[in-house]
């Protein structure tokens, strides 16, 4: 085909979502001609990875923003491979809650799970209920759709809303989630996490998978895209759409310089151009891609776009243990656990205790990598933590774990603090020792309100054109 019939196509935005859209497209040298612009330095988006002391913390590198996933991650993982870089699997353990009143876990039986076991199962038959009345139920948001059930307020608290907000990482805003992603979670076999447990919600060590060094996989990535013809263009920023018709894409476009400012709108005398192409294609996130569109945004987009709501969050990342174990249940305890009412459960402590291997050979003992703590004087809100050691591989494949342990000390946390609005009132941020802090990273997170599957959802779908 002439050179003059190949689409001349433009992606805004080098995460996730640009580089496998430009995957895909390549595969059509004959019919595109594939520009990425990305205002960072790298490519991957939200994807960083960062250094760390090996002499310290046991490896040189961990994954500061998105650490891993559940099995069905499939997508991901073909692209991984595809550049030899491996995700490894872990036996998920999690750590909610503090205390013998707050505390629970998908290791070993414990007093809050018995206090709620009438909700847990109750749970489990609502979910059949939003199923079966979709899409009606599934609009309604899941603090109303507990209080409709007469679930217990303290369920909702301490085991449904730090549940849903670490594993979808919708934070401060699960309260108003719509019970359509609820009920996806568990039941959605393209989608879920894990199963719904009857008796304790979550269940006992469940199989998920941490993601390899993704700063070096997406140097990988770039540099195959590029060798197959995709231009790249790196420390570029769109500012705006300018003119948007049969004609063409006209994109406004400067220098970006990440260390000045890493958010729109914040640059003055940098020269700017602009350029012609014949398709856009958005891989922003959704307030982004409408500051980029400006005027030429349709009422269509306006609306949808427009429905996502941001909430900026920081991430600390650090080795405090002592902030650690002030505010999470970091190792076993027996105030914290329930009497065995099974012999699964009998297994299930005495693997927590450190006395026997789990499941599939598992090494023994309770070292939770997923943590949240509700904050008393505003129970539906929650810290999230990680303890990354315990969760991402490397640090127990860079050397042998089992016989040299990194030291509980060397440990490396992260410590998530939701919407920043919430800093004066809630925050416990300026408690972590900053002698001990690795890194601090602000980020710009989706918060899925159920307004979000009114607007954004169905507006997202391809329906076909007139
Ligand atoms: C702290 C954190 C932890 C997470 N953990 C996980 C996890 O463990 N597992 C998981 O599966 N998911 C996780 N996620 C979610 C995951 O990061 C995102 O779903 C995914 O990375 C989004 O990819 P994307 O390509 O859509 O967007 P992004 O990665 O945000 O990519 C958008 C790109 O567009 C660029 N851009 C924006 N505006 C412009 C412009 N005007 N001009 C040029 N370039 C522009 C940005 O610089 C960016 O590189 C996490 C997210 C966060 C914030």
């Amino acid at each position: 085909m002439p050179e003059g019939k190949r689409k001349n196509v433009v992606i805004i935005g080098a995460g996730a979502a640009g580089m496998s859209c430009a995957a895909t497209l390549a595969k059509h040298p004959d019919k595109f001609k594939v520009t990425i612009v990305e205002r960072m330095a790298v490519t991957g988006g939200q994807a960083t990875s960062i250094s760390l002391d090996k002499e310290k913390y046991g490896t040189d590198w961990m994954n500061d923003g998105v650490q891993g996933g559940s099995q069905i991650f499939k997508h991901t993982f073909n692209f991984f491979k595809k550049y030899g870089h491996e995700p490894q699997e872990v036996k998920l353990q999690v750590a909610f809650g503090k205390g013998p009143d707050g505390f629970w876990t998908n290791c070993f039986p414990s007093p809050l799970v018995d206090r709620f076991s009438k909700d847990i199962k109750k749970f489990g038959r609502v979910l059949s209920l939003i199923k079966w009345t979709m899409p009606v139920m599934g609009l309604i948001p899941i603090r109303i759709m507990l209080r409709m059930f007469f679930f217990n307020k303290e369920f909702g608290e301490k085991m449904v809303f730090p549940l849903i907000a670490l594993f979808l990482g919708t934070g401060n805003q699960t309260a108003n989630v719509s019970c359509a992603i609820l009920e996806r979670l568990f039941d959605d076999p393209n989608m879920k996490l894990w199963d719904y447990d009857s008796e304790t919600l979550l269940p006992n060590l469940p199989t998920m998978v941490t993601f390899p060094n993704l700063h070096n996989f997406y140097e990988d990535f770039r540099k195959d895209l590029e060798s197959k013809g995709v231009d790249i263009r790196l420390q570029t920023d769109v500012t705006e759409v300018v003119q948007r018709n049969s004609k063409g894409v006209i994109l406004r476009t400067r220098p970006f310089d990440p260390d000045a400012n890493n958010r729109m709108g914040q640059h003055t005398g940098f020269d700017t151009k602009t350029e012609t192409f014949d398709e856009l294609i958005m891989c922003v996130l959704a307030d982004d891609a409408l500051k980029i569109l400006g005027k030429t945004a349709t009422y269509k987009e306006k609306f949808v776009l427009g429905g996502a709501s941001f909430y900026d969050d920081i991430t600390i990342t650090h080795s405090d243990t002592a902030y650690f174990q002030k505010h999470y249940e970091t190792h076993f305890n027996d105030s914290l656990c329930a009497s065995p009412k099974s012999k699964e459960q009998e297994q299930q402590i005495a693997f927590s205790k450190g006395e026997q291997r789990g499941p599939e050979d598992e090494p023994t003992g309770f070292r939770p990598m997923y943590y949240t703590k509700s904050y008393a004087s505003d129970p539906k809100k929650i810290e999230m933590s990680f303890d990354c050691t315990n969760y991402q591989h490397q640090f127990r494949m860079d050397h042998d774990a089992e016989t040299a342990p990194v030291k509980y000390e060397n440990h490396v946390f992260q410590s998530i603090f939701l919407d920043k609005r919430n800093r004066d009132d809630l925050w416990t941020i300026d408690e972590i020792d900053k002698d001990k802090i690795i890194e601090s990273k602000w980020w710009h997170q989706l918060g899925h309100r159920w307004q979000h599957y009114v607007r954004v959802v169905p507006g997202m779908f391809p329906f076909p054109s007139a």
